[in-house]
């Protein structure tokens, strides 16, 4: 999935976010089991910074869907990075 590898570079997140972020597209597809799910459900109930983004990526998938051949857009890109110098240590460059 190009757009979610995109939106994958441009964040910085913790290990147990980032561990919890491998099964993004798999919990939007539906496709999880039973207890990776439940986990996930948890951390993004806990976690302030993974929920906006879990938000953030469903709306852009559901925009994905929209159009084969989605770019992204330059409002969600300034968001996100918008996001993260106010929720994260993410590096500027
Ligand atoms: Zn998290």
């Amino acid at each position: 999935m190009k757009i979610f590898k995109i939106i994958k570079m441009m964040v910085g997140l913790s290990p147990n976010c980032e561990k919890v972020n491998l099964f993004l597209a798999d919990y939007v597809d539906g496709t999880l089991d039973d207890k990776t799910r439940k986990d996930f459900e948890e951390h993004m109930d806990m976690c302030k910074c993974c929920r906006p983004y879990l938000n953030q990526y469903k709306s852009t998938i559901e925009m994905a869907h929209e159009c084969d051949d989605v770019k992204v857009p330059s409002e969600l890109v300034e968001h996100t990075m918008a996001f993260l110098r106010r929720n994260s240590d993410f590096p500027r460059s």
